[in-house]
C-alpha cells in the first residue's frame, strides 16, 4: 500500500506566509482603499515597518525573489532617493507620527545600497516615526558583498540583527547554484558585525539543492554550529521554474527526489537540534534563549510575509517595490514595476498596485491558519468564539479532517486540532485544510517538503 506521506510530501500548497495568499490579491485594491485603512490605524498601537531593495550585486540561481542584478551603482542610488521619499509619503497617509516596534529591510539584498544611502533612509524614518526602546532592527546581508564600511555603518545605526543566506557550504552545491561563498568568507561577516553591536544573527540554510546529500548538509550545520547564530531557518527548496526563470539554469537530474528531500530535511533538524537549537514551527530553529524560541514557547510566536517572527505588531507598512504590508482591514503590495513605483511615488501617491480586503471569515482562517503554522494547534470553537462565527464553522471541513487523522497527521478531541510530529513535516497540508480560497493547482505553489 503506498504510504500517504508520500502523496503529502508532494502537494503544491502555499507557504502561508499571509491568508489570503499572494495570488488572490487584487487590482480592485489600491491606493484609495489603502489610504482609507491607514487613515483607520490606532496611533497608541506599534506598526512594523518592512523596507524593500531588489537589487542583488550577484545572481544565485536558485533564488526565487523578484530581483534585479545591479550592474551599475546609478540605478540603486536612484532607488534609495525614491525609496526614502517613501517614507515621508507614507508617513503623510498616517493619522499621527506613529510607534515602530519592528523594523526589517530585506531584498533582494539591502546592502547592495551604499552606506551613506542606507543611513539617509534610516534617518528618514527616524524623523518621521518613534522606534520605541527595545525594538528589533534588521536587516538581510549577502556575505560575498558586504564591505567592511557597511558593517561598521550597520552597527553605527543601531541594527540588533544581520540575517545571511548560507544555504549550503559543500563547493559543488554552491557552484551548481551559483552562490560561491567558503565558511571562512562568513565568517569573517559574522564576526564583523557582531564586533559593530549586532548582537543577533540569522543563518537561512536550504535543503533539496543540486547534488545536495545528508552529508553535505550535516558538514553546513557543524560549521554553522560553530559560527552560533542565534536563529536558523531551513527551508526546502522551491523549483518552481514556471515562475522564477533564473532557476531554469539549475540542472533538474541533479535534484534530489521526494524521498532525499525528507531525509534531508530530517536529518538537518535532528542535528540542529543536537547542537542546542530549539525546533521552531514548520523551518525555524533558535537558541534557546533567543526570543523567537521563547514565543514559541509562550504561544506568541506570529508569522507573515518574512516567515516566523516574534513581531506582533497588527500592522506592517511595506516601502519599496513589490513590498507587501497589512493593516488589520487588509493586504496591500506595492506597484512591482520599478518605473511606475517610482512615478506614483514622485507624485506623492501611494504607489500600491494591488491588495485584498478582509471579508468573510477570512480574519478567522487566517487566525486558524496561522496557529497551525506556528504552534501546531489550535482550538476551532474558541476561534470561532473569537472572530463571531457560527458555531461549528468549520463543519464542511469534517469530511477532510477525518482523513488527516486517519492518516496520522492530526488527533483531534471536538474542535481542538493538534497537529502530530508526522503532520509537522507536511503542516502546509494541514493548513490548506481551512483555506476557502485554496486550489491545488501545481502551477501556483511548491512541493510541501
Ligand atoms: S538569493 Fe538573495 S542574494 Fe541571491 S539573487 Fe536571490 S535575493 Fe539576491
Amino acid at each position: 500500500m503506498t504510504d500517504p506521506m508520500k502523496t503529502y510530501m508532494s502537494r503544491n500548497v502555499p507557504r502561508y506566509t499571509s491568508y489570503p495568499t499572494a495570488p488572490h490579491f487584487s487590482k480592485d485594491v489600491g491606493a484609495r482603499e489603502y489610504a482609507a485603512w491607514l487613515a483607520e490605524l490606532s496611533p497608541d498601537d506599534p506598526v512594523s515597518l518592512y523596507l524593500h531593495v531588489p537589487y542583488c550585486r550577484e545572481l544565485c540561481w536558485y533564488c526565487g525573489c523578484n530581483m534585479k542584478l545591479a550592474k551599475k551603482d546609478a540605478p540603486v542610488a536612484q532607488y534609495a532617493a525614491t525609496l526614502t521619499q517613501e517614507i515621508a509619503v507614507l508617513a503623510a497617509h498616517l493619522p499621527e507620527r506613529m510607534k515602530v516596534s519592528h523594523l526589517a529591510w530585506g531584498g533582494g539584498t539591502p546592502t547592495a545600497l551604499k552606506p551613506d544611502d542606507l543611513e539617509r533612509a534610516m534617518n528618514e524614518v527616524r524623523a518621521r516615526f518613534d522606534i520605541i526602546d527595545g525594538a528589533e532592527l534588521a536587516i538581510e546581508s549577502d556575505p560575498r558583498t558586504l564591505t567592511s564600511e557597511m558593517i561598521t555603518r550597520i552597527g553605527q545605526l543601531g541594527f540588533t540583527r544581520a540575517s545571511f543566506g548560507v544555504q549550503e557550504f559543500d563547493p559543488k552545491v554552491q557552484k551548481a547554484i551559483n552562490r560561491i561563498q567558503p565558511p571562512d568568507m562568513v565568517r569573517r561577516s559574522v564576526d564583523g558585525l557582531r564586533e559593530a553591536g549586532v548582537n543577533s544573527i540569522n543563518f537561512d540554510l536550504i535543503y533539496g539543492l543540486p547534488h545536495q546529500t545528508v552529508e553535505t548538509l550535516l558538514e553546513t550545520i557543524g560549521l554553522c554550529a560553530e559560527m552560533r547564530p542565534d536563529r536558523i531557518a531551513l527551508f526546502g527548496y522551491a523549483h518552481v521554474p514556471w515562475m522564477a526563470k533564473k532557476q531554469r539554469l539549475i540542472d533538474e537530474a541533479a535534484l534530489p527526489g521526494p524521498e532525499a528531500r525528507l531525509a534531508q530535511a530530517q536529518a538537518a533538524a535532528e542535528a540542529l537540534v543536537n547542537a542546542g537549537y530549539v525546533a521552531i514551527g514548520l523551518d525555524h530553529f533558535a537558541l534557546p534563549d533567543d526570543a523567537m524560541a521563547q514565543a514559541a514557547a509562550n504561544g506568541t510566536l506570529r508569522r507573515n510575509f518574512q516567515g516566523y517572527t516574534t513581531d506582533r505588531a497588527e500592522t506592517m507598512l511595506g516601502v519599496g517595490v513589490t513590498s507587501i504590508g497589512r493593516t488589520p482591514s487588509g493586504y496591500f503590495q506595492n506597484i512591482a514595476e520599478t518605473g511606475a513605483w517610482a512615478r506614483a511615488v514622485e507624485a506623492g501617491e501611494l504607489p500600491v498596485g494591488k491588495g485584498v480586503a478582509f471579508k468573510d471569515q477570512d480574519a478567522l482562517r487566517g487566525h486558524v491558519i496561522e496557529r497551525l503554522m506556528c504552534i501546531g494547534e489550535v482550538d476551532l470553537d474558541d476561534a470561532g468564539r473569537c472572530f463571531d462565527a457560527p458555531r461549528h464553522w468549520y463543519a464542511e471541513h469534517e469530511a477532510e479532517l477525518i482523513v488527516l487523522q486517519a492518516d496520522g497527521l492530526i488527533t483531534r478531541q471536538g474542535g481542538k486540532l493538534k497537529v502530530t510530529e508526522r503532520g509537522m513535516q507536511v503542516v502546509r497540508v494541514v493548513a490548506s485544510a481551512f483555506d476557502a480560497y485554496f486550489s491545488s493547482s501545481p502551477a501556483r505553489h511548491a512541493v510541501a517538503v
